[in-house]
């Protein structure tokens, strides 16, 4: 006989997985408890993932589970907030206990990485998708917000770009890679790192943060608009992931890192006066920092070349996947 769905609750989400101190109450009641610490400020994300649209039935479930709380965890980066609870409301077209094990196990590796506890849910009958709501914790005032860019910010990006869309290309194209590449890609689209340590490090040293779910054209202007400012940015300066380079001609490969999106990589702006802190930060968490460009007045988003020329974007990301 099938397990009902409580059963099911209880064997899978209700875990003894990272169990934190400020959780009153967790699965189990009508709602969950928490004690937020007093005179910092909540930061609440929350995003839901379709079959079909953000991932496909084939993935492996231990990714679609890790992924599915790494976008999440990525917003609360992006805010340099520290995460804390999370909820989850799963609908499931059928009871597949080894796909539930395995989404699991995928979800409670990072949520265990990062301290998260997951203190509810829903569980419904219905076309694969998840919700996933995550709580976070910040100073006051100290959360890195859209708008808050100012000319003379120094661009920056964390680590590289461009590896996921390359993901999404070959799976869309059929397009072949060696094994280890792709590998190497496969990792970036399915297990992204949320790059919640370096943003909080970085935090009282930058202005605004975004982070590349949409692609760096898409993102970096929802910064501009919302901090009234423009930017240019120059596309030798992007940290193309190298694996990207061999497989795309140049121009191809710049295009990609402007418009693919499901990196989940930070894009930062910081004054100059801390340009020597933020790159130094980048170097003892083992996350280079590079600076692709300046926050300016004059608004809009200039891409240019070296010898100041544009780099025409003829392409938008989801056009390469059609
Ligand atoms: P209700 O009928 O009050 O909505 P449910 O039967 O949906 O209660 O849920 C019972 C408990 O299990 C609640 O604490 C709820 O938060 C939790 N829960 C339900 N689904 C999940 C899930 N997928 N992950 C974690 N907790 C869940
Ligand atoms: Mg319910």
């Amino acid at each position: 006989m099938s397990l009902t769905e409580f059963e099911l609750i209880q064997r899978y989400f209700n875990q003894a997985h990272s169990l934190r101190h400020d959780v009153v109450l967790g699965i189990g009641d009508d709602a969950a408890i928490v004690s937020p610490p007093i005179g910092k400020e909540l930061v609440i994300s929350v995003d839901t993932l379709h079959v079909g649209v953000h991932f496909e039935q084939h993935w492996s479930p231990a990714d679609i589970g890790y992924r599915a709380l790494a976008v999440n965890l990525s917003d609360i980066a992006a805010m340099a907030a520290e995460p804390a609870w999370v909820t989850l409301a799963l609908s499931l077209p059928e009871v597949d206990e080894h796909w539930l094990a395995a989404f699991g196990q995928g979800f409670f590796t990072l949520a265990d990485e990062y301290e998260v506890q997951l203190i509810g849910g829903d569980l419904v009958h219905g076309p694969l998708s998840m919700t996933v709501q995550i709580h976070g914790i910040v100073e006051q005032g100290m959360a890195l917000r859209r708008d808050a860019a100012q000319p003379g910010d120094i661009i920056y990006l964390t680590n590289h770009i461009g590896a996921a869309g390359l993901a999404l290309l070959s799976l869309h194209t059929k397009k072949r890679l060696a094994a280890a590449d792709h590998t190497a890609i496969m990792r970036h689209l399915f297990r992204p790192t949320p790059r919640i340590k370096l943003a909080r490090a970085l935090a009282s040293s930058s202005h605004a943060a975004i982070d590349i779910s949409d692609g760096l054209l898409a993102d970096l202007s929802h910064v501009l608009r919302a901090s009234d400012v423009g930017a240019s940015i120059t596309v030798e300066c992007l940290p193309i992931c190298p694996v990207v380079h061999q497989y795309l001609p140049q121009d191809a490969a710049y295009e990609l890192a402007l418009t693919a999106g499901d990196d989940y990589e930070l894009c930062i702006t910081a004054p100059v006066t801390k340009q020597a802190i933020v790159e130094g930060i980048g170097q003892r968490l083992h996350c280079p920092m590079t600076a692709i460009g300046k926050i300016e007045k004059q608004p809009g988003l200039r891409c240019l070349r070296n010898d100041g020329t544009p780099f025409k974007v003829t392409k938008t990301g989801y056009l390469h996947f059609q």
